[in-house]
């Protein structure tokens, strides 16, 4: 009996997820249904018109001269460093607290990722570490050959001083904006904020499909080509012999008519993120350590809300009991994935990176949730820290 009272106390509401993928598909069930009808009656499934739509739409959202729509954020990643020509031989800088892909794509075209560790305010890669790491690289006999950020959790990184960084080895930037299409820094919006940046439509990425599809963006044309024809078999134009290595990279012709619904609602859906944040934002300050708040500089994306909080296991253990879905992202910092396990030197110092996967911790966001909801997250996450 005493067991049952020591439970947390039973809520007739109704339990939060952290992502709530169903809401947005009924408020925008109709017009999607209305598109894939279109889609399916031209039966066009391979570089439709939609495609050619929804690349002219994103490129013009983001001010960015190209966008390639393609098969997934990972493919956007893996086509853009075989457009810059990065392989064997080379080092690639990667955050190491980020999502496992961000250096699989290194491996996967050949390359070594060297892990940067990143800043404990923003969670994103630290341009102060790059020198150090790049000594590293040499060191060990590698080429340097480009710097990759993440813009973690839909927060751009610092592209400023991490161009001021690279510039300084003579390396270009790749942004990993898997998280962070919408988001913005100074007004120019993520795809614009370096020579070529990588985007995905993985369902619960702010700008999300109905499966996988991403879109890889850039101001040069010459780039932009190589990415073109490295999406379709390495093949130019109609023609069926490969100039290159391709890839069948395509964002499917359905995925990117469900897209151009979800474009038409996009900005107000930023909108209601950036609203939670600052209701968390507000709230929790006394509570954890919160995220970088929007400023007039830097507006996130709202892919996730994570806070750190200390006991974070248990933490997240009495949210589930009272039915608030939480995320960790990332528990385990890339050096410590036994994937890249080759890849390292042994000595890798990446304290930062080690101290937030211990700690992270991301509540329910989404355009859907509503005010009470998030309110009740608050209180949730009060009594789960003072049970402890
Ligand atoms: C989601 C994600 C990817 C991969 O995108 P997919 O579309 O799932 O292939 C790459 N990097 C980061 C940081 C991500 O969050």
């Amino acid at each position: 009996m005493t067991a049952i009272l020591a439970r947390a106390p039973v809520t007739t509401h109704a339990p939060i997820p952290l992502f709530d993928l169903k809401r947005q598909q009924a408020r925008l069930r109709f017009d999607i249904d209305r598109r894939i009808a279109k889609a399916l009656d031209h039966g066009q499934y391979i570089l439709g018109p939609e495609v050619t739509e929804l690349e002219q739409d994103l490129a013009a959202f983001s001010g960015v001269k190209h966008c390639i729509a393609v098969s997934s954020g990972r493919d956007a990643l893996i086509m853009a460093l075989m457009a810059m020509g990065i392989g064997a031989g080379h080092a690639v800088f990667v955050p190491a607290f980020t999502f496992s892909a961000t250096a699989a794509v290194v491996i996967a075209v050949g390359a070594t990722p060297v892990f940067v560790d990143v800043d404990e305010a923003t969670y994103n890669m630290d341009a102060a570490r790059l020198d150090e790491a790049v000594a590293s690289a040499k060191s060990r006999g590698l080429t340097p050959g480009a710097v990759m950020p993440v813009d973690l959790f839909g927060r751009p990184a610092d592209y400023p001083a991490l161009k001021a960084a690279a510039d300084a080895h003579g390396l270009p930037l790749i942004s990993d904006a898997a998280q962070s299409f919408g988001g913005a820094l100074d007004g120019n919006r993520v795809g614009s904020l370096a020579p070529i940046s990588c985007v995905s439509f993985y369902p619960t990425k702010p700008l999300g499909a109905f499966g996988d599809g991403g879109a890889v963006m850039t101001d040069e044309d010459d780039l932009a080509a190589a990415v073109r024809q490295i999406r379709t078999h390495g093949r130019q134009g109609d023609g069926d012999e490969a100039m290159r290595i391709g890839m069948t990279g395509r964002l499917d012709t359905i995925q990117a008519a469900i897209l151009l619904s979800k474009l038409t609602v996009f900005k107000a859906e930023l909108n209601r993120r950036a609203e939670l944040a600052a209701i968390y934002q507000a709230e929790l300050g006394d509570i954890c350590t919160l995220p970088p708040a929007d400023s007039d500089g830097v507006r996130s994306a709202w892919a996730l809300y994570t806070v750190r909080v200390k006991y974070r296991d248990a933490v997240r253990a009495a949210l589930t009991d009272r039915q608030i879905g939480t995320g960790l992202f990332y528990r385990v910092p890339l050096h410590r994935h036994p994937a890249f396990a080759a890849t390292l030197t042994g000595s890798e110092h990446l304290p930062v990176s080690e101290t937030l996967a211990d700690e992270v911790l991301s509540l329910p966001m989404g355009p859907d949730l509503t005010d009470e909801e998030a309110l009740r997250v608050v209180d949730a996450v009060a009594d789960a820290i003072a049970s402890i």
